[in-house]
């Protein structure tokens, strides 16, 4: 990601930042009007008939579409602790403990996964969906890249854009996701890539995606949030494998209160010395 400098960068502290940041968002709402939800549509998280045999569609999906055998050749460095840990989130109800939108994977509380924010030995990566950035999205929606160009009134509107402006340089692994292989392949490569850290996540997905591949993650015992989307959400396996190929139409959206829980563990990832 870029080095420019960063909004939070030029202010003396958090509160300043960020209440600069809302004013000039308030403006570009005026000015540069973009494409937003008129009201949320509340559909389910998951369609009945989706909801039937969803780890299979899961293992099936993901097999078919490991191009390059990634997941595979991971699964069969380890296949005896792999299978366990496996077999292990399959056999609980869900993959995840859920505290409102935020799904924890491997934790009880979020208390716990702010104590690993806190942390010097702990890298994260934190993903954003791309099924959130704006239609006007000056980077394209179905992209890895965010300019997240302070001059840019789209940007300036954009809660991923205000996220990357408040994170901290160092320990942080910012990630625009596209496809579940995407980020499957950031944290496993993150894993892999840096043995004398704790990798943990904070990424944002849809229900039925948090849901399907939640018991991937547990494989590889990372822990994390899954952060969910609301508004026009995929809830079936045909918009889901559509939104993989970056056919999304609809704008999936964080809740206003979800939003400032995410800022939140941001802030404090900020404070823990981590710059
Ligand atoms: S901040 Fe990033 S995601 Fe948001 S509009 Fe700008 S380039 Fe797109």
């Amino acid at each position: 990601m870029s080095s420019k400098p960063r909004f939070w960068d030029k202010h003396k502290n958090w509160e300043e930042a960020e209440i600069q940041w809302d004013i000039r968002a308030d403006t570009l709402k005026e000015s540069h009007p973009i494409k937003r939800l008129k009201k949320l549509p509340n559909l389910p998280a998951i369609r009945p008939k989706t909801a039937k045999n969803l780890k299979w569609k899961a293992l099936h999906y993901l097999a078919e579409h490991d191009k390059d055998r990634f997941f595979i050749n991971y699964f069969f460095k380890h296949p005896f602790r792999h299978s366990y840990n496996l077999l292990n989130s399959y056999l609980k109800a869900k993959p995840f403990k859920k505290d409102g939108d935020f799904f924890l994977y491997e934790m009880e509380t979020e208390a716990e996964f702010r104590q690993l924010l806190k942390r010097e030995d702990t890298l994260l990566v934190i993903g954003f969906s791309y099924c959130h950035k704006p239609f006007e999205c000056p980077s394209g929606r179905f992209t890895q890249e965010c300019i997240h160009d302070e001059e840019n009134p789209v940007c300036g509107q954009c809660f991923i854009g205000k996220c990357v402006h408040s994170l901290p340089e160092k320990r942080v692994i910012p990630v625009f996701i596209t496809t579940v292989h995407h980020i499957g392949e950031e944290i496993v490569g993150a894993v892999e890539a840096y043995p004398d850290k704790e990798i943990i996540f904070l990424i944002t997905a849809c229900e039925m995606t948090l849901q399907m591949f939640g018991d991937w993650g547990n494989m590889v015992k990372v822990k994390g949030i899954g952060v969910r989307l609301d508004g026009q959400i995929c809830n079936t396996m045909k918009a889901f494998v559509a939104s993989e190929f970056g056919v999304k139409p609809g704008m999936a959206v964080v809740l206003d209160d979800t939003q400032k829980r995410v800022l939140e563990l941001i802030e404090l990832r900020r404070d823990s010395g981590a710059d």
